[in-house]
C-alpha cells in the first residue's frame, strides 16, 4: 500500500516490534486511537482510520477532553490500521524509540472532511463527543479540540 511507504521506510521490522502493515482491515466501523508515546519528547499520538490507514498526528500536550482547549496537532506519516492494537517499547536506536501506551481508543464517525478540516465524532472512554481538526499552517500544523455542545 503506497500510503505505508513513508511509515515502512523509517522503521526496521527485524528489530521494531511495530506492525509492518500487512493486515486487511475488518468490518465497517471506523476506529481511533491515542497512544501516549514515551519516546525522547513525551507526546500522543492521534490516530484516525481514514481509507484503511491511520491517519496519525503527534500531539504535544494531552488531547482535551473539554471544549474550549487548542492543542497542536503535527501531522505524521500514516500508520497501518493493525497500529490501533499496538502497545510496547520500540528499542534504543530505532526510530520512536521508547514505550507506546494506549491511552484511549474506540470508535468514531466521521462528520466533516476537507483538505483543511475533520469533523469526527469520538466514542472513547476519554474522548467523546464531536471534535475538529484544522490545519491552520501548512504543510503540518493542525490544531485539534473539542468542539462546544452548542455549536451543533
Ligand atoms: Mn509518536
Amino acid at each position: 500500500m503506497a500510503a505505508l511507504e513513508n511509515y515502512r521506510q523509517k522503521r526496521k521490522f527485524s528489530i521494531t516490534p511495530e506492525p509492518e502493515g500487512k493486515m486487511a482491515r475488518k468490518g465497517k466501523e471506523l476506529v481511533f486511537v491515542v497512544q501516549h508515546h514515551f519516546s525522547k519528547r513525551e507526546h500522543y499520538d492521534f490516530r484516525l482510520e481514514i481509507g484503511g490507514v491511520l491517519k496519525s498526528w503527534a500531539v504535544p500536550k494531552e488531547p482535551p477532553t473539554e471544549a474550549g482547549i487548542r492543542r497542536l496537532a503535527v501531522s505524521v506519516e500514516d500508520h497501518p490500521y493493525e497500529y490501533k492494537d499496538f502497545e510496547g517499547t520500540i528499542p534504543e536506536g530505532q526510530y520512536g524509540a521508547g514505550t507506546v501506551e494506549i491511552w484511549d481508543k474506540g470508535k468514531y464517525e466521521l462528520i466533516e472532511k476537507t483538505d483543511k478540516k475533520l469533523v469526527v465524532n469520538l466514542l472513547g472512554k476519554k474522548l467523546k463527543g464531536s471534535y475538529t481538526l484544522l490545519l491552520f499552517k501548512l504543510p503540518k500544523n493542525w490544531l485539534l479540540f473539542k468542539n462546544s455542545e452548542a455549536l451543533d
